[in-house]
């Protein structure tokens, strides 16, 4: 026998979801659009999950991803669930502008969604089209594929096409269709849904679900749904932590963009800060700062509560004995995300040793970074280059690093400490140098990048997109010849603001 994957023509279709019951969702086909395009297949993770890209890039593939066909198999569903936006209470959003083609299975053993996105109107739209148009779906596509190959939990791009027809926004854009892999589509907002109505049977069900999906380990604990809260912490706060060391900024962290999966969801107005400051904020929509750089754990913190609150009737039938449990688990979010964050700040910086002091020397840099709006990215690239436990150091290569602070004498005054924490760890320079270049990236898809990718689409030039998405899929190599893409943007580049573009 072959021990090579199996590839199907067709999507090896087996949903689960859609054996829960049918409030759970509203069974609802993709609208078929004028003529659908491609503009990308996602050939390597098209294998992984045993499909065959050159099946999906033909005709009858495209007409699947434009949602024109419907797969053998597939039982699409828009999925129902709530959500605190900015804080306000939503007793109803639901997939509004996607579609769960239902579920496979990869090459791992691990089960996946696959969901179009801007597949046409459901009973969950609301004002809305239900479609989306070429931008959204290249910043989703970039910037997920890039997240995934820095190694964070993330859902991915499969495919996107265009539609050939008009998408009415602020001004007229052409429209897309993003197919969007993830390990669910569940989300605090699922379980407020069931919660708000009061269906303990459907919550349990829910939870029950996300238990056999996501967390299996949790079945053996005394109580599972307490488990599962503390899982399901854990995984968030280490996401958010995550996040924070590549310098993202998601934009828009409502409950119903937080995925119980721990996977990054929802790649709205996000963006990717160039010079530091803990306050930035893209989203055209925040206008308040809600969702900045340095609240996304507070934020991670109150949804995660939310999500305890939801599920209370599972973890005890007496309220007040629930709540006290919960409460508990809930206070253990900033133990996770404080050891979370501090471990990989020191990583950043290149300690592989812990000492007292250590957190208080990454803040420190942080904090001249940002008086001094030192680029992010090029700062922790740029120092895994310097000469750590001597002073003889190259002056080429300090001065790469200290140009990139207004007064460079303010990281002179850092360099110093770093030097000296440097000499009590055990590891050399060469190898520290070798393990700080696998967290610090060289290559993160810009805000000006993104911009350009989607501005060219506009022209049917999408030359700009293959380009970067070859050079993101591999962040932490040199690539000198792609080295312009590591630039920060010259001052007409700067993206000021993001949009949701929905
Ligand atoms: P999001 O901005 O992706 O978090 O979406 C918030 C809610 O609005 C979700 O219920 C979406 O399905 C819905 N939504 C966003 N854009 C559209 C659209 N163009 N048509 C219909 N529903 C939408
Ligand atoms: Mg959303």
């Amino acid at each position: 026998m072959s021990t090579t994957t199996k590839i199907y023509e067709l999507f090896p279709f087996d949903n689960t979801y859609a054996r829960l019951p049918e409030h759970f969702y509203a069974r609802v086909n993709p609208t078929p659009v004028t003529k659908p395009g491609l503009v990308k297949i996602n050939g390597p993770l098209a294998s992984h999950l045993g499909l065959d890209p050159a099946y999906l890039a033909s005709p009858n593939g495209i007409e699947i991803l434009a949602g024109n066909r419907v797969p053998e198999g597939s039982e699409p569903l828009a999925l129902a669930y709530a959500g605190h936006q900015f804080g306000g209470w939503v007793p109803q959003l639901g997939d509004g502008r996607a579609l769960l083609l239902g579920e496979v299975t990869d090459a791992d053993g691990l089960r996946l969604d696959i969901q179009l996105k801007g597949s046409g109107p459901t009973p969950f739209s609301r004002m809305g089209d239900g479609r989306a148009w070429i931008g959204p779906v290249l910043r989703e596509y970039v910037i997920s594929e890039a997240m995934a190959a820095l190694s964070i939990p993330t859902t991915r791009a499969l495919a996107a096409v265009t539609t050939d027809e008009t998408i009415i926004r602020e001004q007229t854009l052409p429209g897309a269709v993003l197919t969007r892999v993830a390990s669910s589509h569940i989300r605090v907002g699922t379980f407020q849904f069931f919660a708000a109505r009061q269906d303990v049977q459907g919550l349990r069900l829910l939870a029950d679900h996300v238990i056999d999906r996501h967390y299996p380990e949790v079945r053996e604990a005394d109580n599972p749904y307490l488990a599962l809260l503390e899982s399901v912490i854990a995984r968030q706060a280490t996401l958010i932590a995550r996040w924070m060391e590549i310098g993202f900024i998601h934009g828009v962290m409502n409950t119903d963009n937080m995925a119980i999966s721990g996977e990054t969801i929802d790649f709205g107005p996000c963006a990717f800060m160039d010079s530091y400051h803990p306050d930035k904020v893209f989203s055209s929509i925040d206008h308040m700062g809600r969702y900045a750089y340095n609240k996304q754990p507070e934020i991670a913190h109150s949804n995660l509560a939310c999500f305890a609150s939801a599920i209370l009737p599972l973890i005890n039938d007496n309220e007040e004995t629930a709540i006290e449990a919960a409460t508990g688990t809930i206070n253990s979010f900033s133990d996770h995300f404080n050891a979370a964050w501090s471990s990989g700040l020191r990583a950043k910086i290149g300690l592989a040793e812990e000492e007292a002091g250590d957190f208080e020397l990454a803040q420190d840099l942080l904090h001249r970074m940002a008086l001094n709006q030192a680029d992010f990215m090029l700062t922790f690239r740029r120092l895994c280059d310097l000469p750590g436990r001597t002073e003889q150091n190259s002056a080429h290569t300090e001065a790469s690093v200290r140009d990139l602070f207004h007064n460079p004498e303010s990281f002179d005054g850092w360099v110093a400490d770093w030097r000296a924490r440097l000499r009590r760890e055990s590891r050399g320079d060469f190898e520290r140098q070798a393990a700080m270049r696998v967290v610090n990236p060289a290559y993160i898809p810009r805000n000006h990048l993104v911009e350009k990718v989607i501005t060219a689409a506009l022209s049917d030039d999408f030359e700009p997109f293959e380009n970067l998405l070859a050079v993101l899929s591999r962040p932490f190599d040199d690539q000198p010849q792609h080295a312009a893409y590591q630039d920060p943007p010259r001052p007409e580049e700067l993206v000021h603001q993001t949009f949701c573009g929905t």
